[in-house]
């Protein structure tokens, strides 16, 4: 349920609508949206009476109820206002949602060694990324395959960062790392196969820094929006929804199945901004450009791509990673579908080369 309070309703006059509905088993939660302030109350509603809340002072505008099994994750709980997650990184804030300038994510799947996250941030910078996003601690489906560089990869990239005021997003995949992952990273990612580790998303629900909650591969939309109401109901209210492909019946050509739907379903049903990662979809590099333009197309607020210096020896993933220069072209390309569908772009990413060769020369010295 909640209150929508009305404009220029005092502090003094919310603390106390607060106090009135305060009962064991019910939370309120006080969000000052763009333009309203709207009190949420989550858990037991089941007596209150919304004619009655509606009569506690003449400061309350309307009080809905939210039928979603998804409450704080739901737009009804902003009354439609679509949320910003802010990330403060070196370069300045960089802000997810709606109605901010598209965010360009990319990096190596595994961090592999120091030069080569530092080369390929620098690289990354310059053709456009304002994230750098590398694996530490990497889930692998065979114990046998590389497991990530853990601790070091994690000063890697926070030497990377230092270096080019990227920010940074890695996964965290057991709760004994989360200090450390969050320590470097600007944003903590919970990847596709942890999405309904429920005791790892209260974890990241107890921290301060932003999440971004990768779909599971076998998640139904609702699934996804119930963990991502884990981290909000533990109070962390920054939460990107990231869709990576889901598992259907056609493994043969790509990996996954790139839901693009998501895209309008979210926006019908969440406030919570929305990244898209053709790579892991796909799985190989040659259908990540088409993707990710679609993404753009159909409204994306981000994108995270695959990206690896020399793809052909990369420790994972290398079949799906876009080499730099092929990054710095889908760049570009993305800039002019942000344009035709009235999605800016962020400044900081302004290409600073003319061409190719151009961006070629830059990135032999890199
Ligand atoms: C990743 O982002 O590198 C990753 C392992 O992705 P997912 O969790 O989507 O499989
Ligand atoms: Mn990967």
């Amino acid at each position: 349920m909640i209150i929508v309070v009305k404009n220029g309703t005092s502090a003094k006059e919310i603390e106390r609508i607060n106090q009135e509905l305060s009962r064991p088993n019910l939370k309120t939660e006080t969000s000052q949206g763009k333009h309203k302030v709207i009190i949420g109350l989550v858990g037991d509603t089941k007596d209150l009476n919304p004619e009655q809340i509606q009569t506690i002072s003449p400061c309350v505008e309307t009080v809905l109820e939210i039928k979603k099994p998804f409450k704080r994750a739901s737009l009804e709980f902003r009354h439609g206002e679509y949320s910003e997650v802010v990330v403060p990184t070196p370069n300045g804030d960089i802000a997810f949602g709606k109605n901010a300038p598209l965010v360009n994510v990319a990096g190596p799947c595994s961090v592999e060694s120091e030069s080569m996250i530092v080369n390929t941030a620098f690289q990354l910078k310059a053709a456009g990324a304002q994230f750098l996003r590398g694996g530490a601690f990497k889930p692998r489906t065979s114990p046998y395959a590389f497991q990530g560089h853990a601790e070091l990869a994690l000063q890697w990239l926070a030497t990377a960062r230092q270096k080019t005021g990227l920010g940074i997003i890695t996964e965290v995949m057991d709760a004994a790392d989360l200090d450390a992952i969050a320590d470097v990273a600007d944003v903590v990612q919970v990847g596709a196969r942890n999405m309904q580790n429920f005791s790892l998303l209260k974890k990241v629900g107890a921290i301060k820094k932003p999440v971004l909650l990768k779909r599971g591969m076998s998640a139904s939309i609702q699934e996804w929006l119930m963990s991502a109401e884990y981290i909000l109901a533990a109070g962390n209210p920054n939460v990107i929804l990231c869709e990576r492909g889901i598992r259907t019946f056609d493994q043969q050509y790509t990996r996954n199945t790139f839901d693009i739907s998501v895209i309008p379903v979210l926006r019908e049903l969440t406030h919570l901004p929305i990244m898209l990662d053709p790579s892991h979809a796909t799985g190989k590099s040659q259908y990540v450009a088409p993707m990710a333009l679609s993404a753009i197309a159909a409204g994306t607020d981000s994108l995270m791509i695959e990206v690896h210096p020399n793809p052909a020896k990369a420790l994972s993933d290398g079949p799906q990673s876009l080499t730099p220069e092929q990054f710095y072209l889908l760049t570009e390309e993305m800039k002019v579908m942000a344009m035709a569908v009235g999605r800016p772009w962020q400044s900081s990413s302004q290409g600073i080369f003319c061409n190719l060769s151009h961006y070629q020369q830059f990135a032999a010295i890199a």
